[in-house]
């Protein structure tokens, strides 16, 4: 079993990554396997390196250990810039001017009717066929073109078996970004290129990245890349029911550290 847990470095882990990590780590270590930390950093307008060290601060407080060096997606955009051009040139990608504002307009016409996918809206098609030039643009996937390379798509969520249609996977998803403009890459490309460069055959991350699942699976195939077996985890909420976020300090590990917590506390706290 070989696992990994892969925190943005934008805030303070709060204890719902110390649940995704611990359960990460618990689940290769109890296989004699390898968990593996990877920072995704690609962002990095919004990465500090403060809360880079935090992360390793407060993961090496709760026990956890990791291969060094861990792998900083920063240092690896030549990598997705390979695969971002081995997709283009299997004709499976198109460029996109369209701002966030534009996309919305479009999708809301009356006779569009914006529909909401793992991206937020499903991309209406607006550049699809305007041939832009790619400089300046955002490079997205031509989903009716990779559903027709690929076929319906298979996964295993645990035990159980997944599948996605083309159909399912045009409307549900679209034409999903692979390069976001200011970043060369995005989220979906450089999450499924370093889970096959690290050899994660065990994806274990919160159920708020489930609906993501099937892009990532489809990315593996047209790259050929093994897809590894996932488990999405409950998320843990505040006594309101609402999942945590970064900005939610009270939550920080941290702060708990501070508080004189200790990482038994935490893995009560989280229910491990
Ligand atoms: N970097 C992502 C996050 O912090 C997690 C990526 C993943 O587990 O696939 O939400």
């Amino acid at each position: 079993m070989i696992t990994r847990f892969a925190p943005s470095p934008t805030g303070p882990l709060h204890l719902g990554h110390a649940f995704s990590a611990m359960t990460a780590f618990d689940l290769a270590k109890a296989a004699a396997g390898t968990f593996h930390l990877r920072i995704e950093d690609i962002d990095q307008c919004r990465s500090r390196p403060e809360w880079e060290d935090q992360i390793y601060e407060d993961l090496h407080w709760l026990g956890l250990k990791w291969p060094v060096p861990v792998v900083r997606q920063s240092e690896r955009l030549p990598e997705y810039q390979s695969a971002l051009q081995k997709l283009q040139g299997l004709g499976l990608t198109f460029a996109c001017t369209c701002s966030r504002r534009d996309v919305a307009e479009a999708a809301s016409a009356p006779q569009e009717g914006a529909r909401i996918g793992p991206d937020g809206t499903i991309y209406p098609g607006t550049c699809k066929h305007a041939d832009r030039a790619t400089e300046g643009a955002a490079i997205r996937l031509h989903m009716d073109r990779a559903m027709a390379l690929t076929g319906a798509i298979e996964w295993k969520e645990g035990d159980r078996s997944e599948t996605r249609s083309t159909e399912e996977m045009i409307n549900d998803i679209g034409d999903i970004v692979l390069a976001r403009r200011d970043l060369g890459t995005s989220y979906h490309l450089s999450v499924v290129i370093d889970d096959g460069f690290q050899n994660i055959r065990d994806v274990v991350r919160g159920k708020d990245l489930q609906d993501a699942t099937p892009i990532h699976v489809l990315l593996q195939r047209l790259l050929d890349l093994p897809t590894p077996v996932y488990c999405h985890h409950r998320l843990i909420r505040d006594e309101n029911g609402k999942r945590l976020a970064k900005r939610d300090d009270a939550r920080a590990i941290a702060t708990y550290r501070a508080d004189g917590a200790t990482p038994e506390d935490i893995r009560r706290m989280v229910g491990l």
